[in-house]
């Protein structure tokens, strides 16, 4: 009657170093291996949309983009042509 369930999956990692189980709160492994790059890092997140774009380089953007734009279609068209 007594199930006991003891075994409760603790997060592990596996060290790359000696391949072994390491929990996750562990910055180290047995074997001295450090992780550093499992732990989730804050990424320098670019400066994105926040400061609203001066409408003319914005709309000098958007020109180059649809310049870009067509030269592909061109080319695709191209291509399309080909075969
Ligand atoms: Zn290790």
């Amino acid at each position: 009657m007594a199930k006991k369930k003891t075994a409760k999956k603790a997060p592990q990692k596996q060290c790359p170093k000696c391949s072994g189980h390491v929990h996750v709160r562990k910055s180290t492994c047995d074997c001295g291996h450090k992780f550093g790059t499992t732990t989730k890092k804050k990424k320098p997140v670019p400066k994105k949309s926040k400061a609203v774009p001066k409408a003319a380089s914005f709309f000098d953007a958007l020109k180059s983009e649809r310049e870009a734009l067509q030269q592909r279609i061109e080319k695709i068209d191209e291509l399309l042509k080909s075969y």
